[in-house]
């Protein structure tokens, strides 16, 4: 949790207070002196009497006890002042804005270390170094602008980047967004993004707290704190939204498995968002109408109205919403042919409700009573209203904040005219409204947040395998110590204490043995190779063998191909080629991947991502979120697969790797899939132990 004294503090000093604006230490100085900041503000500056009205003092030594220091000087006085503040000063909040600290290379990180440990050694706070600062209710440090207009209820923003969280703002506050809270952690020495998510969750406050978070994360050094917190907040109420940049390096490592070269490294990153409730956008303009959909009232269903006076937008909005899977259902019926008596001639009540140009505010009105009192087929409402500038809409503009503060159902507005509405806008916006100025970038954010199975509430999966038999088979293969893939005697085990169905199958050494085992199977039967990983690749995998015969032959030409130790017999199923399989990502655990095989994991890339621990929702999510889920229902007549076999294995895998997270890639592929039955005809488990 942050300190006391670096949220509320009762006295701010800005170590390198200056009178120049154009210098972080004055620019801070002065948006706290403008800002609401109720306590003792002090400055020490060496070189200056006094700086915009404050008594300087000389040094940090003169100061008397502060709670919070914010200092703005080279980064090689850092220390030292902190010490002083630390030790002498009661100081426990810390804001250092001066750069030159771990990214400029080793000395940098080992002096942003010393620091850390002596703010940690007085329990205090640091934010940064390398920071713009921190805007809270209390006050507004940061020496950036534009500074936000401050509401309880608008966002907390908590930014990796300093100059990202200015153009965030600077995105958002055009529009009407508001922010209850910025912080941004520099280099987050002690400091991350994911401890300030932690501090706002432990400290909410159901009456006061904001109700949206939006997060600018460059790294996750700490996954489990990220989705701890990101699911507790989700439970209090609140929405959150964040942007990634960059990928993970844990996932850049070389993967031999398939498994290992599907995990991209940004599919951990994704399935943490997705675990933890988190819309995951790639632009700041995403992240700000994502922000602003979660200010208005929530969605109940997919259906909307799309009202207008002008075609072309509407039309735009219908489709961006109907390719992000809402509805816009045609309205009619009596009800509709009363409100059509109440528009001009030539209106349209379809959906689209078009009031053409020369609607008025009274009629925009109206339109939006029915849809909110008599469309029972309507679950929300889009407004799009500009003007060609002939008169003004300052009505039209009123109209449409009272019926959302009256309406129960949602009404997003899309003004688009920035400039000829100008005026009436930021009227609009000054009552507290949130302007989307383009149709399309609603529309996705609305299917975006819509969409997102965030709100349900996730039970955990009951354990299906067996903990105590994984244990011993990894155990015992610990002691022979071989990082690597493990040989068919041990995959076979960890497949049967994991409940994962597999085929039948015989492991042979001998042409003899191979006879034998092949008529104990049945024909048709299916020989392998033992040894080497990719067995079709060295012509070790034969198909459809159907006498004792060929199997002789096959067992003579097979056993010589490098590397092969012995030879598998299984006998030959049929059914839908699929594969799951599982990847170890550093920090973030394992990620259980699923798709379909053959074709279309190689060439279409159809894959589902969820971090372990799965629940049973996830894994039939992520098997219905496939872009060949149709196939799998069945399709034209042909056989689909039982999608709950499905999700069960893919819980098993989750539980044998959570079990064994010496696990470091493993693969089932193909698991052979049909409507009664799916199972593993081959298996791969690679064990790394670091
Ligand atoms: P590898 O992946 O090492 O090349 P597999 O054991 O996966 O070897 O076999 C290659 C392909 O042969 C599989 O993808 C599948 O299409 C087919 N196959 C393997 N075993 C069987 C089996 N028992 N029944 C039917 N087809 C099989
Ligand atoms: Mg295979």
């Amino acid at each position: 949790m942050l300190s006391r004294e670096l949220v509320q503090p009762n006295s701010i000093a800005v170590i390198g207070g200056s009178n120049n604006l154009h210098k972080p230490g004055g620019k801070i100085l002065q948006n706290l002196l403008e800002g609401n900041f109720s306590g003792e503000i002090y400055v020490v500056n060496p070189r200056e009497k006094s700086v915009q009205g404050i008594k300087c003092h000389p040094d940090v030594g003169s100061l008397p006890e502060i709670d919070l220091a914010i200092l703005a000087i080279a980064a090689r006085f850092c220390l030292e002042t902190i010490e002083v503040l630390a030790r002498n000063k009661g100081c426990k909040g810390f804001i250092i804005l001066s750069a030159g600290f771990a990214e400029e290379g080793e000395e940098g990180r080992i002096l942003e270390q010393k620091i850390t440990e002596v703010v940690n050694s007085v329990r205090g706070s640091l934010i940064g170094p390398n920071c713009i600062g921190v805007i809270n209710p209390v006050y507004q440090g940061v020496f950036t602008s534009p500074i936000p207009k401050l509401d309880p209820r608008g966002c907390d923003f908590i930014s990796g980047s300093g100059a990202t969280a200015v153009f965030i703002m600077e995105a958002g506050i055009p529009n009407g967004l508001t922010f209850s809270s910025v912080y941004s952690v520099g280099n987050s020495a002690q400091t991350g993004v994911e401890d300030v998510l932690a501090h706002l969750d432990e400290c909410f406050d159901p009456e006061s707290s904001s109700r949206v978070i939006l997060l600018y994360l460059e790294t996750i050094e700490k996954p489990g704190l990220l989705l701890k917190h990101a699911l507790s907040l989700h439970r209090k109420g609140c929405k959150i939204a964040a942007i990634k940049s960059g990928i993970t390096e844990a996932g850049s490592r070389a993967a031999s498995s398939h498994t290992g070269a599907l995990a991209t490294p940004d599919a951990a990153v994704d399935a943490l968002m997705a675990k933890a409730g988190i819309i995951r956008c790639s632009s700041r303009e995403e992240l700000v109408a994502v922000a602003s959909v979660f200010q208005h009232r929530e969605l109940e269903g997919k259906r909307m109205a799309v009202i207008t006076h002008a075609g072309g937008p509407a039309v735009m909005l219908c489709d961006v919403l109907s390719v992000g899977g809402m509805e816009v259902p045609a309205i009619d019926g009596p009800k509709a042919e009363e409100l059509l008596e109440k528009l001009y001639p030539g209106s349209s009540v379809a959906n689209p409700i078009d009031i053409l140009a020369t609607g008025t505010a009274e009629q925009l009105g109206t339109v939006i009573d029915y849809c909110e009192k008599e469309f029972e087929e309507i679950d929300g409402m889009i407004v799009i209203f500009g003007t060609p500038g002939l008169f003004p809409v300052n009505d039209v503009y009123r109209t449409l904040d009272g019926k959302m503060k009256s309406c129960r159902k949602p009404i997003y507005p899309v003004l688009p005219s920035i400039v000829n509405a100008r005026e009436e806008i930021e009227e609009f916006i000054s009552l507290g409204r949130i302007n989307f100025p383009d149709e399309v970038r609603l529309g996705r954010a609305i299917s975006k947040v819509y969409n997102s199975p965030f709100m349900k509430v996730r039970e955990k999966a009951p354990k299906l395998v067996s903990v105590i038999k994984i244990r011993e088979v990894i155990d015992e293969v610990l002691k022979r110590c071989t990082d690597g893939y493990l040989g068919p005697g041990p995959v076979q085990e960890l497949l049967d204490a994991a409940g994962i169905p597999r085929t039948r199958e015989a492991v042979v050494n001998t042409k003899a043995d191979a006879v034998i085992k092949s008529e104990e199977l049945g024909f048709p039967l299916v020989l392998k190779v033992v040894g080497p990983v990719h067995k079709s690749d060295v012509a070790g995998v034969v198909l459809n063998i159907t006498s004792p015969e060929r199997v002789a032959e096959e067992f003579e030409r097979m056993i010589q191909i490098p590397n092969t130790v012995a030879i598998l017999i299984q006998p030959m199923l049929s059914g839908m080629e699929l594969f799951s399989g599982a990847k170890r990502e550093g920090k973030f655990g394992h990620l259980v991947l699923c798709g379909m095989g053959g074709i279309f994991v190689e060439a279409m890339r159809d894959v589902q991502g969820g971090l372990a621990p799965l629940t049973l929702e996830e894994a039939l999510g992520m098997i219905r979120q496939l872009k060949s889920y149709a196939i799998i229902e069945g399709i034209r007549g042909e056989e689909g697969v039982d999608e709950h076999a499905w999700a069960d294995i893919l819980l098993r895998v989750s539980q044998l790797v959570e079990t064994a997270p010496e696990i470091a890639e493993m693969d089932l592929n193909p698991l052979l899939g049909k409507k009664d039955v799916i199972m593993a005809v081959d298996a791969r488990i690679r064990i790394e132990t670091r």
